[in-house]
């Protein structure tokens, strides 16, 4: 029996895949989109704390490409055709207006993930052009004389003139993105660097910072340390969880403490009074223990610290005069609370892994993508979007962009192709 034949399949229901294929059916192409979850966009849905950080208003391609320091090469080509403009065009189109917070973060103005897959599916529906197809997986490529013919899915096999890959990468892997397209890549002859966490909080073993889990702090410094020489230090806001520290300070610079850790231990230290130095601080806390003289020392700190993190400091070694009275408190013990206030150290052990990743290093490299187009430099019938390539880049609503660009660079040109 012949295989059911379309102009354009698009292989993955996110972002990606969902913009690439309501683009090549707006274009007038007969378009398939499968996907393995029994609904689309499970991962989009869950973006930006389920409000989905859908870009990042830098309307300069030049500046919004520094973010992309490895690949802005890359990336003039497909900016230069759909750009942050353009999505905020896109979405305003769909009913979906945008508004920017602070670091120039987009959210819809209905400050809801679902709503931005609910307008990529409406965008499909109005295209005219889209089947979609859930609860199938693609379990290979089929490929003749070095071009791909068609996909082979758990629900049967299907032809096209163009295929698009948009599977994703392996961060989440329980929404779906579980890498099966950079295997399926991998054996036609793709070189993929391998997978491994980035955008990802950050691990320790000192249990008292777990203890602290749930407690943010406003305005601190972060160092991390290799052999006692800060190597990165950071300004911002900062949260204890169960395992280890995150915030977007943390989960920035995960690929940064990553590539020290190939190196040796690393020891992250936190200065709670950023503005003092250890001098200023000390004739400070000198001050405010002679103002607040009969009080416990526990009691006069809480109104400098939240009460969880005093408890906490106050039961490190050495630091156990939380029961004294302040004005009782000798000069080697108030040195030793300062010292420890300006550096809270603890060893960094690792990211959290790629179940708690917003993005994961590792994919197609860009060498073999021809960014014109989002081809395959190997099959030129063969586009690849979004997480699949291997593209560094920071939070903030730059992974959403890049899916749309590539996905929408890649509707248009594999409509080309095909019709
Ligand atoms: C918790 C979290 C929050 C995030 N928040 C933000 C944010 O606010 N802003 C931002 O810019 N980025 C954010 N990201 C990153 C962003 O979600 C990704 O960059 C984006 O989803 C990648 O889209 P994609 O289309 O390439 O792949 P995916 O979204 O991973 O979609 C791939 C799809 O392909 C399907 N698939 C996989 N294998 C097969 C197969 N064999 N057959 C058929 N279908 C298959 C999967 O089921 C999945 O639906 C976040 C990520 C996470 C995990």
């Amino acid at each position: 029996m012949k295989n059911e034949t379309y102009d354009v399949i698009v292989v993955g229901g996110g972002p990606s895949g969902m913009m690439a294929a309501g683009r090549a059916g707006e274009l007038g192409a007969r378009v398939l989109l499968i996907e393995k979850n029994d609904r689309l966009g499970k991962k989009l849905s869950l973006t930006g704390g389920r409000r989905c950080n859908i870009t990042n208003a830098e309307f300069d391609d030049h500046l919004f490409l520094d973010n992309f320091p490895e690949s802005k090469q890359f990336l003039f080509s497909p900016f230069s055709q759909f750009n942050v403009e353009d999505t905020f065009k896109f979405f305003k189109n769909q009913n979906l207006p945008l508004v920017i917070e602070d670091r120039k973060r987009a959210f819809p103005k209905s400050q809801s993930a679902e709503d931005v897959s609910l307008a990529l599916v409406d965008y499909m529906k109005e295209s005219g052009g889209v089947t979609i197809k859930l609860d199938a997986s693609i379990e290979s490529l089929i490929e003749t004389d070095g071009i791909i013919k068609g996909v082979k899915t758990s629900a049967g096999s299907f032809d096209a003139s163009s295929i698009i890959l948009a599977t994703g990468g392996l961060a989440a892997p329980d929404t779906g993105s579980t890498g099966d397209g950079l295997s399926i890549l991998e054996k036609l002859g793709h070189t993929i660097k391998e997978p491994d966490s980035n955008l990802s909080p950050l691990r320790t073993s000192s249990k008292w910072v777990h203890g602290l889990s749930g407690i943010s702090v406003d305005d601190m410094v972060l160092r991390y340390k290799q052999d006692n020489k800060t190597q990165l230090k950071l300004r911002g806001r900062l949260l204890f969880t169960h395992f280890g520290i995150s915030g977007p300070l943390v989960i920035n610079s995960a690929f940064k403490v990553k590539t020290l850790l190939k190196d040796g231990p690393v020891e992250a230290s936190i200065d709670l009074f950023p503005d003092h130095d250890l001098g200023s601080l000390d004739k400070f806390i000198l001050d405010f223990f002679e103002q607040h003289g009969k009080k416990f020392v526990r009691t006069a700190l809480k109104e400098l610290l939240q009460n969880k993190l005093v408890d906490t400091v106050l039961k490190l070694p050495g630091l156990r005069f939380g029961d004294v009275p302040a004005r009782d408190v000798s000069k080697e013990q108030r040195k030793l609370l300062v010292h420890t206030l300006k550096d809270l150290n603890f060893p960094i052990k690792g990211t959290m892994g790629l179940e708690w990743s917003i993005v994961a290093d590792g994919g197609v490299i860009p060498q073999e993508v021809d960014f014109k187009t989002m081809s395959s430099k190997l099959f030129p019938n063969l586009y690849l979007i979004g997480d699949i390539i291997d593209i560094n880049r920071p939070s903030g609503g730059f992974s959403l962009q890049l899916c749309w660009t590539t996905g929408y660079v890649a509707g248009s040109h594999a409509v080309q192709k095909s019709i």
